[in-house]
């Protein structure tokens, strides 16, 4: 029931009771002018009166209509007249009076609290438009916060991860490192890998991987056409899903693998793209361009990290090794040596050393030429190679080459000398088309057999290289104590 409906309805009712009490009043009247005790009468004429006050009480508590009740008070005011000049009780025009004063202050009150009410409705409204645009602003500082939060969360990681970079002067470390950081800023991702064109062969090798979830062919050794791509077009890649990226034309084999969305980013060494580092994942749409963004500053944190690594590599093998034959120089040779002597001595192992110097190599010197002279050289070491692989090989001098055989017995040493010795009368290769045959006389010693000072290990490996030079060349001959 609307407001409206319900104030109709109190008119009426208080209408009808107003009625109601005049008909009953008026009736009294004529029944006090007709009667000989007038005060029966007369009392029930002030009750009436009284009643009056129920309709008007009423009304304005329950629905405040003041204007109601004083337009009723108009209507009776004639009566009470009536009334009070018939029976000339002043009393009636008093409580007459009485009833409109009161009903004129509930009026004014009323009016009173109703504009206290609006106004205080129009401060509700002001505030609630105020705590409305305050949370609108709050929100927006908050998305503000949020966002710079996210900003600086990552820039630390990106601080936190060029410290970490300077650490390591391994690249296959720092490549691990990059792997594993972009995996930890971009968790959306199943499988991060990075790949690396060292050296001058057209591959492209995976040189570090991390998996957080199985991704089909992710222990593949080479890079994908993805990978290809990126380093062709020299720029970052992001794809949505594969299976709907018009570039690309995937075989059934890399269907296979599973791979529906992805970003790559170019890792540059000197320059040029050199490798790659990449996230996979199997859900399509998994990555966003913000997220390439972060893989690409932190594949140009890890490209000069991984590019200086690569350099001081260089530089080191430079400092190193022997430019012509690859093998390690004299001075490496020797920290090498004190490092083995020491570990020997320690752990109470053997320690073999051979010297080998080429047979004759002045003369080949004089009929080929320098340059034919240093292609017997590399022949020479490549030999030494393949004869010994993973043990140190130096070039001492000029045609002369040291071997450090760690763990070795002098009896076992010998054997490999002869070995090696066979190796080089064998071989066979052509310089100016002619053919060229070389041989190699060798010195053995071994510690502790011979001694157990390091620099007496080479002289006593060189006196025997000597005598096998006296005793006619191409032969191997050990020390003797
Ligand atoms: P032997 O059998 O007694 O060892 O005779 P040899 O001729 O090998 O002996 P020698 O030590 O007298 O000769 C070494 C020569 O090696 C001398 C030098 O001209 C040459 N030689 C030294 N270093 C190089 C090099 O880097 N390249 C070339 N082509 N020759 C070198
Ligand atoms: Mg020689
Ligand atoms: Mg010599």
């Amino acid at each position: 029931m609307g407001s409206r409906t319900r104030r109709q309805i109190a008119f009426a009712f208080g209408l009808g009771t107003v009625f109601l009490l005049t008909y009953l009043l008026i009736y009294s009247l004529v029944q006090l002018k007709n009667t000989e005790v007038p005060e029966t009468y007369l009392q029930r004429i002030a009750l009436l009166l009284v009643a009056f006050s129920l309709p008007l009480f009423t009304t304005w508590w329950r629905f405040k209509w003041v204007g109601v009740n004083l337009l009723t008070l108009v209507f009776l005011a004639p009566l009470v007249f009536f009334v009070v000049s018939i029976t000339k009780v002043p009393v009636f025009l008093w409580i007459f009076l009485a009833y409109g004063s009161i009903l004129l202050a509930l009026h004014r009150t009323e009016q009173y609290f109703e504009n206290q009410i609006a106004m205080a409705g129009i401060e509700q409204e002001k505030c609630e438009d105020e705590a409305n645009n305050l949370a609108i602003a709050f929100k927006a500082k908050g998305e503000g916060i949020s966002t710079f939060f996210e900003k600086y969360s990552t820039y630390y990681n990106l601080r936190k991860l060029a410290e970490e970079l300077t650490v390591s002067l391994s690249w296959a470390d720092l490549a691990q490192k990059a792997v594993d950081r972009a995996m930890d800023f971009i968790p959306r991702g199943d499988f991060a890998k990075v790949t690396l064109a060292h050296g001058e062969e057209r591959k492209l090798p995976v040189v570090a991987r991390r998996r957080l979830r199985p991704v089909g062919n992710w222990s593949a050794k080479q890079g994908d056409l993805f990978d290809f791509w990126c380093i062709k077009n020299r720029k970052r890649l992001i794809i949505m899903d594969t299976q709907e990226d018009f570039r690309f034309v995937l075989s059934d084999a890399e269907k296979k693998d599973n791979v529906r969305s992805l970003i790559v980013a170019p890792l540059f060494h000197e320059g040029r793209v050199a490798g790659t580092l990449a996230i996979h994942a199997t859900r399509p749409n998994v990555f966003s361009h913000d997220d390439l963004r972060l893989l690409d500053a932190i594949a140009t944190l890890a490209s000069s990290a991984i590019s200086n690594a690569m350099l001081y590599e260089k530089t080191e093998e430079l400092a190193i090794k022997d430019s012509l034959t690859g093998l390690f120089v004299r001075r490496y040779f020797f920290e090498r040596l004190k490092e083995e002597h020491r570990r020997a001595l320690l752990h109470q192992k053997n320690l073999s050393f051979l010297m080998c110097d080429l047979d004759h190599f002045k003369e080949c010197n004089d009929h080929f030429g320098h340059q034919g002279g240093d292609l017997m050289l590399v022949q020479f070491s490549e030999i030494l190679r393949q004869c010994l692989k993973g043990s140190l090989l130096a070039r001492y001098g000029g045609e002369e080459f040291a071997i450090l055989l760690p763990e070795t017995t002098k009896e076992e040493a010998a054997k490999i000398a002869e070995q090696i010795r066979k190796a080089v009368e064998k071989s066979s290769f052509n310089i100016r088309r002619e053919a060229v045959t070389m041989t190699v006389s060798i010195g053995v010693a071994n510690l502790p057999d011979d001694t157990l000072d390091a620099e007496n290990l080479v002289q006593k490996a060189d006196q025997a290289l000597y005598r096998a030079k006296r005793e006619g060349r191409n032969r191997v001959c050990v020390a003797t104590s």
